[in-house]
């Protein structure tokens, strides 16, 4: 069994949560949670607490290369997680057992998404992670071209025109 990071075989064994058992690559502490083990955990705590917002800031790396799984030796896809956190995690799409770089299963933790990870790997979440990413990337576009001083500005105008009835007309009237 070999990391998909390192590459090295010293995985050392390690609860996650209590009942969610994983194996840790004691080089680059990535960890790997086995399909079956999740799923075993999953049955027994089948509560979806509410997503909170992050409060610790752990360094997490994402590291982006192609990752081999250490099961059963495919390649692992990506998945994006979203929701402000912009790593993405691996999964192994046969033995469905799943990838997480160091910190990352500490961070989705700390927002309450670990005990949703199987919703991460649907269309659905992965469309509204792309989305999502894409929305940020155009408001990092627009914060280059206009100042970061003036974003709050914009945002809380964009948020008062959505709720307006006539927000088309008032769009034709300030580009006019
Ligand atoms: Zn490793
Ligand atoms: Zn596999």
């Amino acid at each position: 069994m070999k990391c998909p990071v390192c590459e090295t075989s010293t995985f050392a064994h390690k609860d996650l949560e209590q009942g969610l058992h994983a194996l840790t690559c004691t080089v680059c502490g990535g960890n790997w949670i086995n399909s079956f083990q999740y799923w075993l955990w999953k049955e027994k705590h089948p509560e979806n607490l509410p997503e909170k917002e992050s409060c610790i800031t752990l360094q997490t790396s994402d590291v982006i290369t192609t990752k081999i799984c250490p099961e059963c030796n495919k390649i692992l896809s990506r998945y994006h997680v979203g929701h402000g956190i912009s790593f993405t995690i691996d999964r192994c799409e046969q033995c469905r057992g799943i990838w997480f770089d160091a910190n990352e299963w500490e961070v989705l933790h700390d927002k309450n998404l670990h005990d949703e990870i199987h919703f991460i790997f649907s269309n659905h979440w992965q469309k509204a992670a792309r989305d999502e990413q894409m929305e940020t990337n155009r408001e990092k576009n627009l914060m280059r071209m206009i100042g970061a001083e003036n974003m709050p500005r914009v945002k809380e105008f964009k948020n008062w025109l959505k709720n307006q009835k006539e927000h088309s007309t008032i769009i034709a009237f300030l580009s006019n």
